[in-house]
This record gives C-alpha cells, structure tokens and sequence, in this order.
C-alpha cells in the first residue's frame, strides 16, 4: 500500500500547525494557558494547533478515525468566549475563511469511536507542552497506524534547527522508505540516520526534562550501571525520538515513574517510526514492541526505550538489573 497522498497532507498539515504554534510561542501571555481536569496545562496553541491539522486532514479523509490528544469542552463554555475568540484568531492567521464553529467541531473530529484495528490517525498537536511555555523546544506529532502498524509519521519540530541560522525542521518516516528531515523555511529535506555507537559508555542518552514524566533516578542508575560518562540530554516531547534518530543521542530512556502508567498513543507513534525509519529499535522497558492496536494507551507496555539498535540490548539489560 502506498500512502503517498496521505503522507503529502500530514506534512501540509503540519507545516501549517507549526506557523501557527511558533506564532502563539512568540506572542505568549497569561491568558493562552489553562489547566486541564489532569492539571496538565494546555494553552491556546494546543487548540489552535489540533484544530489546523484536523481541518486538513478532515477535509481529504472525512471517513478515517482520528485519536487527538485535545476536545472542544472547555471552548465551548460560555465563560470562554475570550479564550474561544483568541484561539479562531489564531486560526484564521492560518485559514482566513474558518468559522468558529468549524473550528469546534474540527478540534472535536476523533470524538467518535475508533476501530484500533482498523485505520487511525492520533495528533498530539503541542506535545511537551510545558516545554512550549518555558520557550523551549516541543513538537507537533502525527502518525497514520493500519491494523496497529504505524505506517507513516510526521513530527514538526518548530525549534529545532536544520542548519545554522535555519530554524524549524519537520522529520517524517514511511514504513520501509527511511527517516527524513525536512526544513520549514527552505523545503530542503536530507536523509537522517542513527549514530553507530556500539560501547554502552560513549553514549548519550536523552530523557524528559520534567521528572514527573520519566524516572530520573532510574536512569541515573541505568548510566551508572553501563559507565555512561556524558550527562542525560534532557529534552521535551517527541524531539527525543529525533535526537536519536539524526544520531544528536544513542538512546532515550522512558522510565516508569510509578506503577500502571499508560503511555499515550499520540507521545509515540510518530517518533517510534522516525527511529526505525533511521536504523534504530524502539521496545519498552522489557524489550516488547509497542501495541497500537488496543486503545489510546499503549496498554501492554511499560515505559519506552529508544536506541540506535545497537545499543539496545545493553539497556534493556541494564533496566531488568536495576528493576530486580
Ligand atoms: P515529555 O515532553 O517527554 O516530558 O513528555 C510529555 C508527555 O508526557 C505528555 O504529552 C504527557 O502525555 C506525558 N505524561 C504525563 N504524565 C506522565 C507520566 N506520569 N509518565 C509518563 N508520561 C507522562
Ligand atoms: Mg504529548
């Protein structure tokens, strides 16, 4: 099967969530963030964003099932109207024509059910968002997944740069085509691949910069256990999978903060392909592939692991050892 068409809308999509999200990250004040129910925070981009992608995708593919990370309901309120009016302002930078309530119900296409064996998008449309509001870096992650196989993703990495003084790259990954980078601001794309590291203590690893997301201590544990010398790169959201994939880290390490923590669906499927697109392996702590095809969590998984392959069995070795 050739997802040629779909590949070529994720990227139109995503070029445009990512102008949309830089626009509001530029402009960033009190009032584009609120808390969610979780008390995670979600800001105005994250709508705006969601909103873009799936008014794109919505259009060329009404019948898919789509799994996003964010809803309307708190828009939809009455005491929002401020927040509503903010968000379809940022909208209609992008598509001038867009109503208010198009946008809604875009934001809202994956309220329906999902056949997770059947074919399904999942948008995370700011992923890392707390590190979107330090100014820091943070990606806008979309992946096509048929009968539990993630056949294509699109990562749009707004801060990260494709060369000096270039910034903005999204990476992609079509299953058996390698894993490339793409620049924002020139079209150019390259060819991306993993380092060749093989000796567990030259390499990097890289980890969320918030410990509420990932076991810090384990993984100090981890790197103490294999001679790792370098320090963790600590990074947020999905631009770990691609540090590893352009071979900027040999590893990154998602470890279990506390027991019966499901991973989301839309925190990997992008990146996870984007790393083996480039020659790498991606499993969870004990070395299982992830499950796309149970829910919107990755049910049977713990944790995630990410290598250049070569490197994989030595840390997944070493997490078994420390977790005795
Ligand atoms: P990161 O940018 O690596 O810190 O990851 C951000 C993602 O962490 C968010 O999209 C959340 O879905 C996810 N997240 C929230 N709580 C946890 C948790 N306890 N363990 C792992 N991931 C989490
Ligand atoms: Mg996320």
């Amino acid at each position: 099967m050739n997802y040629e068409n779909e590949l070529k809308t994720a990227l139109y999509a995503v070029t445009k969530a990512c102008r949309l999200c830089a626009n509001v990250q530029n402009s960033l004040a009190a009032e584009d963030t609120l808390n969610k129910s979780d008390r995670s925070p979600v800001t105005t981009a994250d709508f705006g964003s969601q909103a873009i992608v799936n008014l794109v995708l919505g259009n060329v593919y009404p019948n898919d099932d789509y799994v996003c990370e964010e809803d309307s309901d708190q828009l939809r309120k009455e005491e929002s109207t401020e927040l509503r009016k903010k968000v379809h302002g940022n909208v209609t930078k992008i598509f001038q024509t867009v109503s208010e309530e198009e946008m809604l119900d875009a934001i809202d296409i994956g309220s329906g059910d999902c056949d997770f064996k059947g074919r399904y998008w999942t948008l995370d449309p700011i992923d890392g968002t707390k590190g979107f509001l330090r100014g820091d870096q943070y990606a806008i992650a979309l992946a096509l997944v048929v009968k539990g196989e993630v056949v294509f993703g699109v990562l749009g990495c707004p801060n990260i740069f494709y060369e000096e003084g270039n910034k903005g790259v999204i990476y992609f990954a079509t299953k058996g085509f390698g894993s490339h980078a793409l620049s924002i601001e020139t079209g150019e794309t390259k060819k991306i691949n993993v380092d060749a590291i093989s000796s567990p203590d030259k390499a990097i690893f890289c980890e969320s910069v918030e410990s509420a997301h990932t076991a810090h201590s384990q993984s100090a544990k981890i790197a103490k256990l294999l001679n790792v010398s370098s320090k963790p790169y600590r990074i947020d959201s999905q631009c770990k999978y691609a540090a590893v994939a352009g071979g900027d880290a040999s590893v990154y390490l998602r470890l279990p903060t506390r027991p019966g923590y499901q991973e989301k669906i839309w925190d990997h499927a992008a990146g996870m392909i984007i790393v083996q697109e480039a020659g790498g392996k991606v499993t969870d702590i004990n070395g299982k592939d992830l499950d796309f095809s149970k829910s919107g969590q990755l049910t049977d998984n713990s944790g995630v692991v990410a290598t250049n392959g070569l490197l994989h069995d030595a840390f997944i070795k070493a997490i078994g050892t420390i977790n005795e």
